[in-house]
């Protein structure tokens, strides 16, 4: 009998060991030394632990050892308390896409829209027009601008630009019968074959289809009527490395280059939509959305909203830029999905902390339109955007949700969906393993 608890108590401490010898593979490969050096460690420690304990006969000790481990564990991934979902009251008034920060940035001193729209919002004028003395994103003056780069990018955000005539066009008018599962099926398919790297597809709901035009090649100010039945959203994963250089110029190039993907993807879609007789828009960035990606991505099953406004997405964080098609095609839809971010958002803060510009809230969620949401201030987000040049993405490089979803990683996810425990062992282990404050 003892022998096999002797046996019991080596297999635990033995898979701890090599849950820390994954951990040190995969911190090495995320160029983390910080996370390598203290895995190494725990593992040596671990593997000499494991010597002591066969040479001198400790059983008592791996008794107690294995027992701690195996509680922990038990307490990572059990189900103990259900994750909270997002708050959403009666939403009853549209967004105008005029009101966005990035139209409002786009607003010429004397200019027609800048006359209207200042008239009508005298209370944005001085925080905009402070705005607008800072050199703009990409053109020199940014911190962390590149002559070659930054024209670069420029180059892709162009090339968007010449896309956003081709989001909608004419609808075959001969319409096929399509069976919903079917084409559900194949639409998916044809996102992934496209790019896409993550699929869901919701009802369209209107509240979440913005008012008004604010940017893009439509009159200024003309009224949205977009009355498509569903929303096909979709993700396209942002390089880790990539992100891991915000806020220098890489985390735009990036950007940029998920954008023009997800805008050819979905421009692809909607015309093979329409190709069957129903219609369809894509809706790309710069600026050609009628609608707000991030509430329709949660609806449509692809993750949740968090403390820095970005969609976290299960499998890659918020590492993903969002795609849109809006269509009258017979699609199922998919359910949202909770895993435990508003827990983990609610405790974390390493994005507010991490913020140059304090622009994310340490507080609790606030009521905005009805929704219980964290609120960022978006002119001081802005604002440290023009100072550096690029789109900064600090918040989500520092996010603990943006590790890749290596089999270390995704354990450890399983445990936050499940257990509020493992929520804070979570938080306070990603503090120890890669620290709380980046280094810009
Ligand atoms: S850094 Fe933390 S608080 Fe911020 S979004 Fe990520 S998980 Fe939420
Ligand atoms: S992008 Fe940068 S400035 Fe904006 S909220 Fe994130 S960390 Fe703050």
């Amino acid at each position: 009998m003892e022998n096999v608890f002797n046996i019991i108590s080596l297999i635990i401490i033995f898979s701890i060991t090599i849950f820390f010898i994954l951990f040190f593979i995969s911190s090495i490969r995320e160029r983390k030394p910080r996370a390598s050096w203290l895995s190494s460690g725990i593992t040596t420690f671990s593997i000499l632990f494991i010597l002591l304990i066969i040479n001198y006969q400790l059983w008592i000790v791996a008794y107690i050892i294995a027992l701690i481990i195996f509680k922990t564990a038990l307490l990572f991934f059990l189900p103990l308390n259900k994750p909270t979902s997002m708050k959403i009251g009666d939403v009853t008034k549209r967004v105008d896409e005029r009101d966005s920060m990035f139209a409002r940035e786009e607003y010429n001193p004397g200019s027609e829209n800048y006359n209207t729209y200042y008239s009508n919002h005298p209370e944005f004028k001085k925080v905009d027009d402070s705005l607008r003395k800072l050199p703009r994103l990409l053109d020199p003056g940014g911190k962390y601008y590149d002559p070659v780069k930054s024209e670069g990018i420029k180059n892709t955000f162009n090339l968007i630009k010449d896309l956003t005539t081709k989001v909608d066009g004419e609808v075959n008018k001969v319409k096929l019968e399509v069976d919903p599962i079917e084409i559900t099926k194949f639409i998916k398919d044809l996102t992934i074959q496209r790019g896409g790297d993550e699929v869901g597809i919701c009802e369209l709901n209107p509240i979440f289809v913005y008012s008004h035009v604010g940017r893009g090649p439509e009159e200024w100010g003309s009224p949205i009527k977009l009355d498509h039945k569903y929303a096909i959203i979709f993700a396209v994963e942002m390089d880790y490395y990539m992100v891991e250089q915000a806020p220098d110029i890489p985390i735009t190039e990036e950007a940029a280059r998920k954008y023009y993907e997800a805008a050819n993807i979905s421009i692809s879609l909607a015309r093979y939509i329409r190709s069957l007789g129903y219609p369809a828009r894509a809706h790309i960035s710069d600026s050609n959305y009628q609608i707000m990606l991030p509430p329709l991505a949660v609806d449509a099953g692809l993750g949740e909203l968090s403390r820095m406004g970005y969609l976290i997405s299960k499998k890659f964080g918020p590492r993903v830029r969002l795609g849109g098609v809006t269509t009258d095609l017979p699609l199922l839809v998919d359910d949202p999905i909770i895993f435990g971010v508003q827990d983990f958002c609610r405790v974390c803060k390493k994005c507010a902390d991490n913020c140059p510009s304090n622009a994310i809230p340490f507080d609790d969620k606030t009521i905005v339109r009805g929704v219980e949401k964290w609120e960022i201030n978006v002119e001081q987000c802005l604002r440290y955007w023009r100072l550096a040049g690029t789109d900064c993405g600090l918040c989500m490089k520092v996010c603990p949700y943006s590790h890749p979803p290596t089999f270390v990683h995704n354990i450890v996810r399983k445990g936050i969906e499940k257990s509020a425990i493992a929520r804070k062992l979570s938080i306070w282990g990603d503090d120890f393993f890669y620290g709380r404050k980046s280094k810009i």
